[in-house]
This record gives C-alpha cells, sequence and structure tokens, in this order.
C-alpha cells in the first residue's frame, strides 16, 4: 500500500513534485502494483491534482481512499475522482458549523465542505458509480466538538452519506520527552513533529461522549446511516483512549512493513507521525529506498521494540 501526500504545508528540503516527476513515479510504482491512498494536507490544492488522478487511472492503479476538507472541489476534480473510482472519499468535519467553522479558522468553510459533497455526489450519480464510491464524512473527536458530534450523524443523514469517527492523537509531555530522546538514541534523528500531538485536553467531557456516541449508535441505526469507528468501537477502550496513557490498543505496528508514504517533495516515509525519511524519490528510485539500509533499520528496530514510544496514540493501532 502507498499513501501520498499530493500537497504538504512544510516549506523545508526538496520543491515539490512537478507534473512531470509524478508521472515518472507513478511509472515506476505501477510495476509494484499498490493500492493508493490520497491525501495531503488538502490534496486539491495542487491545481495539477486532476492531472495526476487522470494519469493514476491511466496506468490503472487502484486507490482505496482519497481524504480531503472538500472546500476546492470542483466538476474537474469531482470527474477526476469518479474516474480514479477510489473505494472511499473520506471528507473531514469538525462539528456543526460553528465549531467546524471555528477549528478550521475560516468563515463558511462548513457551507463550501458540504457544497463540495454535493458537487460530488452529482458526478458519481451522473456516472452510474454509486456502488462503487462510498463518500465518508470523517470526524476526529475533540474536547471542543464533544457536545455536537450527533450534529455530523444529521449531517451524513442528510448527505446520505457514510459516518467515521476517530480518535485524537495526544500525548503529554513526558511521553514526548521519551520519544524524543528514544529517536535521538536510537536513529540520532531529533523527532520535532511529535511535539504537534501535546494536549492535555482540556474540557473534553467523557460523560457527554459516551452519551453522544451512544445516541450516534442509536440514531444511524435508525436511518440506515453505514457508522464507523476508526481501531474500535467499544465504550470502555473510547474512555481510556482519552483518559489513560498507559492503555495502548495494539501491541504493534506492521506499518513500515506494508506500507510506505510518499510526501508531496518525494520524501519516502513509513509512518504518519514520525516523520523519519528514508530518501527522496528525486535522489534515488523508489524501490531502492524501500529496502536502503535507513528503512532496514526501522524495521529491525520495530522488530525488537514493537513499538517506538510516541506510537501509543496513533490511529494505527
Ligand atoms: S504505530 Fe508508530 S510506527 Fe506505526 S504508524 Fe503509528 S507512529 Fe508510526
Amino acid at each position: 500500500m502507498c499513501w501520498w501526500d499530493f500537497q504538504e504545508s512544510s516549506k523545508n528540503g526538496h520543491e515539490e513534485l512537478t507534473l512531470y516527476e509524478f508521472k515518472t513515479l507513478i511509472d515506476e510504482l505501477a510495476t509494484f502494483r499498490p493500492r493508493l491512498t490520497i491525501t495531503g494536507s488538502e490534496p486539491f490544492m495542487r491545481k495539477d491534482a486532476p492531472e495526476i488522478l487522470e494519469y493514476i487511472h491511466e496506468k490503472r492503479l487502484t486507490v482505496d481512499c482519497i481524504m480531503t476538507n472538500g472546500i476546492l472541489m470542483s466538476e474537474k476534480i469531482a470527474e477526476a475522482i469518479v474516474k480514479v473510482s477510489p473505494g472511499i472519499v473520506q471528507f473531514s468535519i469538525d462539528g456543526d458549523e460553528d465549531v467546524h467553522n471555528h477549528i478550521r479558522r475560516m468563515k463558511g468553510a462548513y457551507q463550501r465542505t458540504v457544497r463540495g459533497i454535493e458537487i460530488l455526489k452529482s458526478a458519481i450519480e451522473h456516472d452510474g458509480k454509486c456502488e462503487r464510491i462510498g463518500i465518508r464524512l470523517n470526524c476526529v473527536i475533540l474536547p471542543q466538538n464533544v457536545h455536537c458530534l450527533n450534529s455530523v450523524a444529521e449531517l451524513a443523514k442528510e448527505l446520505g452519506t457514510q459516518l467515521q469517527f476517530q480518535y485524537l492523537m495526544w500525548l503529554d509531555r513526558d511521553r514526548i520527552n521519551l520519544h524524543q530522546s528514544f529517536m535521538r538514541n536510537k536513529l540520532e534523528f531529533n523527532d520535532k513533529n511529535i511535539c504537534n500531538l501535546y494536549s492535555n485536553l482540556d474540557g473534553l467531557d467523557l460523560e457527554m461522549l459516551e452519551e453522544q456516541l451512544a445516541e450516534i449508535k442509536r440514531f444511524c441505526n435508525k436511518n440506515g446511516t453505514p457508522l464507523f469507528f476508526m481501531q474500535f468501537s467499544d465504550q470502555v477502550a473510547i474512555r481510556r483512549w482519552y483518559s489513560d496513557l498507559n492503555f495502548i490498543p495494539r501491541r504493534k505496528c506492521l506499518e513500515p512493513f506494508l506500507v510506505s508514504r510518499i510526501d508531496a517533495k518525494g520524501n519516502v516515509k513509513f509512518c504518519p507521525l514520525i516523520d523519519y525519511s528514508y530518501g527522496n524519490v528525486k535522489d534515488a528510485p523508489f524501490n531502492v529506498l524501500w529496502n536502503n539500509r535507513k528503512s532496514l533499520k526501522i524495521r529491525s528496530l520495530l522488530k525488537k521494540q514493537r513499538l517506538f514510544p510516541g506510537c501509543i496514540r496513533c490511529c494505527k493501532l
């Protein structure tokens, strides 16, 4: 499997891949017949994203999922998405309209996402691919949106989409320090990104979360809205995820053995959290990077350790 960031916000290191470089990479990846997930920060900030999708389609690669905020959705983008026929197109929604706009720091963001979903739905219906392409709202449960999760379920019903809840990836200072010192000692890697996970979960009301989720399960059941929980749906596990860092849902990670992530600049990574790169596709072919010294070191370390200290709140567990 391959995760692909079409666009990213970091300005360091290499320039973003050009359309030509993307196509060359697609040619190279095609020989592995990977299953692709396309993400960003926001993939459609790249103006040539439709051309890239077109080329992926031409090479007959499988796209499992496209993740977007939907704000830039247009007829042209929707048609390109329909062509590659992803299993799921996932739209991020952070709560009701006010909460979503507040978290996104953008007036009108919610309405633009809803409009984006409608544009895509109509392109899918026009092409007769309703059975093949699922549209899913994805909501990360945060202290700020616990009181209005039910409104996301109502939106899913209104739009006729699937609904998924994801848990916040968070760590306390002690765990961040432990992870950083581990990475420095074992990989000589200064993992600054892990600090972004710091949260004291201020304002999180766990009673309210449980009530909301119970109500949402009843609501979705009654209305036939497909409901998914990333990782687990058990109430006790959800409570412990947010209250007890000794709770670890799974004791090992297989991502570096099965998955590769290529960012918009061509850096090849193994992980959504740890910003450690094996190298760049502008400097070496993908198949060389996949099995180079750095990637083998990560795998052998993970085989021994089973998890890195910062892994305990990763969505891949
Ligand atoms: S569990 Fe750890 S190694 Fe695996 S993907 Fe998550 S952060 Fe990366």
